[in-house]
């Protein structure tokens, strides 16, 4: 199905207000495949931008060129303000890293991870100790605290993974799947910091397979596949962007039905249910018109639903059909 590309935000340009992530044309190929084929990304400053795909889709990839972990092969990328090419060590000042190649070290406690973050960020052993006390109290770890993080349940670990990419106080967050093969409640705990971490100012990427966690945090989401963004905007622009919507009107009387269907000539019918269907994308304008159609006809109905399609939809015609990444074929880890 031929899908039109949301247009793309205005550029960086260096203005008064730099993007958080600016990347345009991004490229990265692995011997002959080719991973991301040119890809553009825009995240204004204090928003959660969501890259949405399947598994291998490149997600992973676009964190480890943005963070400065593996160099693209083409494109150009600002990141806070610094160029990537130019000043790699101005960028990883400014982002915080959590995900698969987290720095967490299993065989030394919750604390002592903290504390060697606190040192590799040069924090006085006094300052050190402050912000790891307030960062596990924070996480709801003080209890676990002592433990070496190797006993930690995937939430826990998720938590601490956070707590110790905050001590370097990054005004953006890289988070490369923060909920794969959480539990529903570990996966809420994770929304609630996000959505802390975005009320207190800082940028977040987020990868996801899960539609439901770009519908529920993103403000802008782009979908990826197949080495590309196949459409990007937020969660209302994307769900408009497939067919699916319309409008359902019931009747209990017949007759009201019969001047429905003469007011809406072009609506679905269904006789034995005598109700209709009008297609279109449920959008208020679309909706005012029906009504006013109706009213100006005199007919009431006694039940009116709207239906929009949800990410699911989109994300289907957008990938053509790729699997869908179901929770239980995910679990990596079990959640204690
Ligand atoms: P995602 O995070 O969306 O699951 P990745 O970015 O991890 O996807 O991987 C994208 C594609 O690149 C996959 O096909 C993966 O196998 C391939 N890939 C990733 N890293 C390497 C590597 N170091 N060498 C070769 N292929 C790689």
């Amino acid at each position: 199905m031929p899908v039109s590309v949301m247009p793309m935000q205005k550029r960086d340009d260096g203005g008064p207000h730099p993007a958080a992530v600016s990347a345009t044309a991004l490229r990265k190929s692995y011997g002959d495949r080719t991973v991301l084929n040119g890809i553009d990304l825009h995240i204004p400053t204090g928003t959660v931008f969501a890259l949405l795909g399947p598994n291998g889709a490149g997600k992973t990839t676009v964190v480890k060129i943005l963070s400065t972990l593996i160099d693209a092969d083409g494109g150009r990328v600002r990141v806070a303000g610094h160029d990537l090419a130019a000043s790699p060590r101005d960028v990883r000042t400014a982002i915080g890293v959590t995900g698969q190649f987290s720095a967490l070290d299993g065989l030394i406690t919750g604390e002592e991870n903290m504390l060697l973050m606190a040192d590799l960020h040069h924090l006085t052993r006094r300052e050190g100790r402050r912000v790891t006390a307030d960062l596990l109290e924070r996480f709801d770890l003080t209890g676990a605290a002592k433990k070496p993080a190797s006993t930690y349940s995937g939430g826990m670990r998720r938590r601490l993974d956070i707590a110790m990419t905050l001590v370097g106080k990054p005004r953006i967050i890289f988070l490369d799947e923060p909920t794969t093969g959480l539990d529903p409640r570990n996966r809420h705990t994770m929304w609630r910091i996000i959505r802390e971490l975005v009320a207190g100012g800082v940028t977040v990427l987020l990868t996801t397979q899960y539609l439901e966690e770009a519908d529920e945090l993103a403000d802008r989401i782009a979908v990826l596949h197949d080495g590309g963004i196949v459409a990007e905007g937020t969660a209302e622009e994307l769900k408009r962007l497939v067919p699916g919507g319309h409008v359902r009107l019931r009747f209990t009387d017949p007759v009201a039905y019969r001047s429905a269907l003469s007011t809406l000539p072009d609506a679905d019918r269904d006789d034995e249910a005598l109700s209709l269907r009008v297609h279109g994308d449920g959008g208020q304008r679309e909706l005012r018109s029906l009504l006013d159609r109706l009213d100006a006809a005199g007919v009431e109905a006694d039940e009116l639903t709207v239906h929009t399609p949800d990410l699911d939809d989109v994300f289907f015609a957008l990938t053509g059909g790729t699997r869908k990444p179901t929770r239980s074929n995910r679990s990596e880890e079990a959640d204690r």
